[in-house]
């Protein structure tokens, strides 16, 4: 498993011109490690994020995913086969968590998750998925409740054991720890890290807090679209 972007250049329509968000991109992130994006606000860190899940295609460049089952380019995916590689093969995490109001905790995983539901078996295998997975992010005891009766640390939980349901290959991951208080930003990150490497995703995570970056397996810099390394500061 990895992730590799090659010469990535991103633009949005600007007025007349272009604004250029990815400025030729170089990245790779191999499976099983965690690369942090730090940088200022419109840098280009969540564009970042879009293209690598395939949610904006690129104007240039490649992002090639390497899988047990062989490597994707994922650059030039038509939609539906991108939505097809996002639900098998990708976990996903924005800020907002984006529960369903009317659905309980195990079964925000269960509609994610799209097996089958068919038969009684398949059914079974994806509710004991879902409480395990719920299980890991200390909520095992919050399965039944709704959004509303979570807090937003709990809801975020939700939100990353979500995306876990698929096993992904590729796991992004932006500012899980904003909306949350150091003690459970740094549980959130943990967790993160511990899937990360048990499951052998590549992870892209942007943070603001510097404080866990001493955690990640490599730091990067975006400044107006520019994607620089910097040195992983040691442990405090
Ligand atoms: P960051 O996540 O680092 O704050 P973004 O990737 O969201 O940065 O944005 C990078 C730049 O691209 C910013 O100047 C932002 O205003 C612009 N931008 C982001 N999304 C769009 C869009 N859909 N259309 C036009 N401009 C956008
Ligand atoms: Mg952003």
């Amino acid at each position: 498993m990895a992730l590799t972007l090659t010469d990535v250049t991103l633009t949005y329509a600007d007025g007349a011109g272009r604004l250029t968000a990815l400025d030729r991109v170089h990245l790779r992130v191999p499976g099983g490690t965690i690369a942090a994006v730090t940088g200022p606000s419109g840098s280009g860190k969540s564009s970042l994020l879009a293209v690598a899940a395939t949610l904006i295609r690129p104007d240039a460049g490649r992002v090639e995913l390497d899988t047990d089952s062989g490597s994707i380019e994922l650059a030039t995916l038509s939609r539906r086969a991108a939505a097809t590689i996002r639900r098998e093969t990708m976990g996903i995490v924005f800020q907002q968590p984006n529960l369903i109001p009317a659905l309980t905790a195990v079964e925000q995983l269960e509609v994610t998750a799209h097996l089958g539901g068919r038969s009684r078996a398949r059914r079974g295998v994806t509710r004991s998925r879902a409480l395990e997975l719920l299980d890991l992010v200390g909520l095992a005891d919050h399965a039944r409740k709704r959004p509303a009766q979570l807090s937003g640390g709990q809801r975020q939980r939700v939100n990353i054991a979500r995306a876990l349901m698929n096993d992904p290959a590729l796991l992004v991951v932006d500012e899980p720890t904003s909306a949350l208080d150091s003690e459970r930003g740094a549980a959130v990150l943990d967790l993160i890290a511990t899937i990360a490497r048990e499951h052998r995703a590549a992870t892209v995570l942007v943070t603001h807090d510097p404080t866990h970056l001493h955690r990640m397996d490599a730091v990067y810099r975006m400044t107006d679209g520019h994607l620089s390394t910097l040195a992983v500061p040691a442990a405090a």
